[in-house]
C-alpha cells in the first residue's frame, strides 16, 4: 500500500500498547484522511492538519479495541476547522474523535455528527469529545436537520460544544430504532450547549432521547454534567422519550423550557440546577409516565407557566395511544428546592381527554418558598392519588391539600456551593447542603471560548452624517455590528435600499424644531438583511417619494428565510405619507423570519395605505410564527387603512412561548377601516399567547379582534375608550379559515 501521509511513530512507550505496531498519521487531504482511515488498525491516531477543511464528508470506519482505539485527532485542538458542506459519520468500535471544529456551512445530509453510516452500521463503543459545532447551520430556517445522531451502544459524548443551531431541528437526539440501539448505556457529559435562539415553532429542542414509537423500551442513556446555556428553542429543552434514563447534575441556566418526561418510565432526574434568573418562560421539569423519581433538584427564579412551569405533574390519557400522554403513576417528586418560581402545575392539561390523574405519587420533603407570598401552585384536576408529606413552605398563599404541608416564615442564607438555604435547620428538607454546582468552564473543550452577554446595539463607533442625496447610503454600507450613525438636522434623499446586515442605531440630532427627515425612491427604505436589527430614533420618514407602486414599505425583512432572530427599535420617530399606491405598510416580513423584539415607543405614525406592522406571513397554521414580542407604548397612529398590528399564529402545536402582544397609552385614530385591510381590525391577532392591551383611546376605527386558537392565552383589555369605534371581538379557540 501506498500513501503520501506521513507515518509518525509513536515513543517506545506507546509502541508498547500496540500490537503489532501504532502509528500517528498526519493527513492534510482528503484523499490522505481516506487512505489512513482504511488502513487503520486498532491503537492507531490520524491526525488531520491544522487548517480548514471545505466540503468534507468524512467517514471514520474502523475497529479498535478497549485497549487500544483508532483515534481520530486535529494536529492542534482547535485548529482543524471544518467548512463548508459537511459532516461526520462513524461506524465500527472503539472509535475516538476530538479536537475538531465545525462551523461556517452546514451539512449536506440532515446531520453534522452521526454515529452510524449512510449504509445503516452503526458506532458502538466509541467517543466524541471536545468538538465544536458553533453555528453550523442550514441557512433555510425551516430545513430541519440535527447536529449530533447517537446511534449504537456504549458511545459518550463528551466536553464538546454545541451553540448557535437556530434552524429547526434537535440539536441531539439519541435514537433507539434498531435493536443494537437500545438499551445503550450511552454518556452524554460535561457538553457544553450554548445559546440557542427561540425557533418559534416545534422542532426547537436540545436534547431528544427516543421517540414515542420506542418509547416502551429502555434507553438507560446517563446525561450527566452538561450545562445548558440559554437554551430558549422551545417549550423542550430535554425531551425524553425512552425509559431508564438519569439526568444528574445539569445545570439550565436562563434556558426557556422544560426538562421533559415525555415518554417512557422509570427516569431519574436528581441533582440538577435549573436558575431561571427571572427570564420569561425559563421552566423546570415537566413529569409524565411511570415511576418516574425527581429528587434533589434545585429550582430558582422560574417564571414559565403552564406546560414550562417550574415544576409540572401532567394528567395522561385512559389507555392513551404511544403519542399521547401516559398517566403519572407510582412515582416520587421530594427533596427539591424551588425557589421564587411563578408556577408549579399540578394535574397540568385536565381536560376532556387528558382525563387520567396522577396515581401512587408521592410529594415530599420539598421546600417550596417565595419572598413574597403568591399563589403558584395551580391544580388543575383531581390530585387525590399524590400523596403529600413532609412539605415545608413560605410565602405560598394556597396549599394544594390540607395535608402535607407547612407553612413557616423562612429566611435564606447562601451555602457553600452558593445555592440559597433556609437559615433554620431543616432537615431532610429540600435539597442537600452537599449538592454541588457544575461550573460553566468544566463543560465543553477548554480551548473554545464560550459566548458571553454582548450588547447588540451602541457598542461600535459613532459617526455623523448630514443632509443630501445619498449621504446615507455609503454610511450604511460601510458601518459595522453595533455603530451608531447619528443624522444633524435636514433631508435626507436615498435611492437605494438601505441593506442593515448587523444591528446598527440611526439616531437623529435635534435642533430645536428640526428634525432629519429621510425621503426614500425605492420600494423600500431599509431591508433587514440575517443577521441584521435596526434602532431609529428621533427622526421622520416620509414615504412621499416612494415608488407608485403597491406593497412599498419603510423596513422590510429579507425576502428569503432568516436564521437569526432580529430586533426593531423605533423609539420618538414620525412616520407620515405612505400613501403614494395602496398597501404601504411600514413593517413587512417575508415567511420565515422571526422578530425576537419589535418595540415602538413615543412616536406617531400618519396617512398610511398599509399595515404598521404586518406580522401575518407564516399562514399554512404549521404552529410557526413571525414575531415573539411586539410591545407599542405612548404612540399616534392616525389615517392607517391596515392594522396597527397583524399578528397570525396558526396551528394547534403546543411547543411555543408566544406571540407576545403589547399596546398601551397609545391614540387610534380612523385605524384599520381601509376597504383592502381583510381582518377589518384595528389590531388583529391570532394565536397570540398573550395580550396586554391597556389605557388607549380608539376613535372612528376598526374593532380590535383577538382568535384564541391554541394554548391557555391570556388576553388582557383594560382601560380602553372606545370612540365610535365597535367593541373588542374576542373569540374562544376557532379555526382559523384560510
Ligand atoms: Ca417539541
Amino acid at each position: 500500500m501506498i500513501t503520501s501521509a506521513k507515518r509518525v511513530f509513536l515513543s517506545a512507550v506507546a509502541l508498547t500498547l500496540c500490537n503489532p505496531v501504532c502509528a500517528d498519521t498526519l493527513v492534510s487531504t482528503q484523499d490522505e484522511f481516506r487512505q489512513a482511515i482504511s488502513t487503520a488498525t486498532p491503537g492507531d491516531t490520524i491526525i488531520m492538519a491544522d487548517g480548514e477543511w471545505n466540503d468534507f464528508e468524512m467517514l471514520f470506519s474502523g475497529v479498535g479495541s478497549s485497549d487500544e482505539p483508532i483515534t481520530l485527532t486535529a494536529q492542534n485542538k482547535g485548529s482543524v476547522i471544518i467548512t463548508g458542506q459537511s459532516n461526520l459519520r462513524l461506524v465500527g468500535e472503539y472509535l475516538v474523535v476530538s479536537g475538531l471544529v465545525f462551523k461556517d456551512g452546514y451539512s449536506p445530509t440532515n446531520t453534522v455528527v452521526s454515529f452510524r453510516a449512510a449504509s445503516g452500521r452503526l458506532a458502538s463503543h466509541s467517543r466524541v469529545t471536545e468538538l465544536v459545532i458553533d453555528h453550523f447551520n442550514n441557512p433555510e430556517r425551516f430545513e430541519t436537520d440535527f447536529w449530533v445522531m447517537m446511534y449504537g451502544q456504549h458511545n459518550r459524548f463528551d466536553h464538546n460544544f454545541l451553540a448557535g443551531k437556530s434552524n429547526a431541528g434537535v440539536t441531539m437526539a439519541v435514537r433507539l430504532d434498531s435493536e443494537n440501539s437500545r438499551e445503550n448505556y450511552h454518556q452524554i457529559d460535561h457538553n457544553y450547549f450554548g445559546p440557542r435562539p427561540i425557533l418559534g415553532s416545534n422542532g426547537g429542542e436540545t436534547l431528544r432521547i427516543g421517540t414515542s414509537q420506542y418509547s416502551l423500551t429502555d434507553s438507560f442513556t446517563l446525561i450527566e454534567y452538561n450545562y445548558f446555556d440559554r437554551r430558549d428553542g422551545e417549550v423542550e429543552i430535554i425531551s425524553s422519550k425512552s425509559g431508564s434514563n438519569t439526568f444528574r447534575g445539569n445545570v439550565f441556566f436562563e434556558s426557556r423550557g422544560t426538562l421533559t418526561l415525555r415518554h417512557g418510565n422509570d427516569n431519574l432526574i436528581e441533582d440538577n440546577v435549573f436558575l431561571g434568573n427571572g427570564v420569561d418562560h425559563t421552566g423546570g421539569i415537566r413529569v409524565i409516565n411511570k415511576r418516574q423519581t425527581v429528587r434533589n433538584n434545585y429550582l430558582s427564579n422560574l417564571k414559565g407557566h403552564r406546560f414550562g412551569g417550574a415544576l409540572v405533574v401532567m394528567n395522561g390519557v385512559p389507555n392513551s395511544p404511544i403519542n399521547r400522554y401516559h398517566q403519572v403513576e407510582d412515582s416520587v417528586i421530594a427533596n427539591n428546592t424551588i425557589i421564587e418560581s411563578d408556577h408549579i402545575e399540578l394535574a397540568a392539561g385536565a381536560d376532556s381527554e387528558r382525563s387520567a390523574p396522577p396515581i401512587r405519587t408521592t410529594f415530599q420533603n420539598n421546600l417550596i418558598i417565595n419572598a413574597e407570598v403568591k399563589d403558584s401552585i395551580a391544580v388543575h384536576g383531581d390530585i387525590s392519588g399524590i400523596t403529600f408529606s413532609d412539605n415545608i413552605t413560605s410565602g405560598i398563599l394556597v396549599f394544594p391539600s390540607n395535608q402535607g404541608f407547612e407553612a413557616r416564615t423562612l429566611s435564606l442564607v447562601e451555602g457553600s456551593n452558593g445555592l440559597l438555604y433556609p437559615g433554620a435547620a431543616l432537615a431532610d428538607i429540600g435539597v442537600s447542603k452537599s449538592l454541588s454546582v457544575l461550573d460553566r468552564k468544566d463543560t465543553g473543550p477548554s480551548w473554545y471560548p464560550k459566548p458571553g452577554y454582548e450588547e447588540a446595539f451602541d457598542r461600535g463607533d459613532v459617526s455623523t452624517v448630514v443632509g443630501g442625496n445619498d449621504t446615507l447610503s455609503d454610511v450604511v454600507a460601510n458601518s459595522l455590528p453595533g455603530d451608531v450613525i447619528e443624522l444633524e438636522p435636514g433631508e435626507y434623499i436615498v435611492s437605494k435600499f438601505l441593506a442593515i446586515a448587523h444591528p446598527l442605531t440611526i439616531r437623529g440630532v435635534t435642533d430645536g424644531e428640526t428634525r432629519p427627515i429621510i425621503k426614500f425612491e425605492r420600494s423600500t427604505l431599509f431591508e433587514l438583511k440575517d443577521g441584521g436589527s435596526l434602532k431609529l430614533e428621533g427622526i421622520t420618514i416620509d414615504g412621499s417619494m416612494a415608488p407608485d407602486t403597491y406593497n412599498n414599505s419603510v423596513i422590510r425583512t429579507s425576502r428569503y428565510s432568516m436564521l437569526n432572530n432580529y430586533e426593531l427599535y423605533i423609539d420618538d420617530v414620525q412616520v407620515r405619507n405612505l400613501n403614494v399606491n395602496h398597501s404601504f405598510h411600514f413593517l413587512k416580513v417575508a415567511m420565515h423570519t422571526m422578530a425576537e423584539n419589535i418595540e415602538i415607543r413615543n412616536s406617531d405614525f400618519q396617512d398610511i395605505t398599509g399595515h404598521i406592522l404586518a406580522l401575518n406571513r407564516e399562514t399554512d397554521d404549521l404552529g410557526i410564527y413571525n414575531a415573539e414580542y411586539v410591545t407599542i407604548q405612548n404612540s399616534s397612529f392616525i389615517n392607517i387603512e391596515g392594522s396597527l398590528a397583524t399578528i397570525y399564529r396558526g396551528g394547534t402545536d403546543e411547543s411555543t412561548f408566544g406571540p407576545h402582544f403589547r399596546l398601551e397609552n397609545s391614540t387610534l385614530d380612523n385605524v384599520g377601516n381601509g376597504s383592502r385591510n381583510s381582518s377589518q381590525a384595528s389590531v388583529s391577532l391570532l394565536g397570540v399567547q398573550s395580550t396586554f392591551i391597556s389605557d388607549n383611546q380608539f376613535t372612528n376605527s376598526a374593532p380590535i379582534r383577538v382568535i384564541h386558537t391554541v394554548g391557555e392565552p391570556v388576553t388582557t383589555l383594560s382601560e380602553n375608550v372606545f370612540s365610535n369605534t365597535m367593541a373588542p371581538i374576542i373569540r374562544e379557540f376557532q379555526r382559523p379559515v384560510l
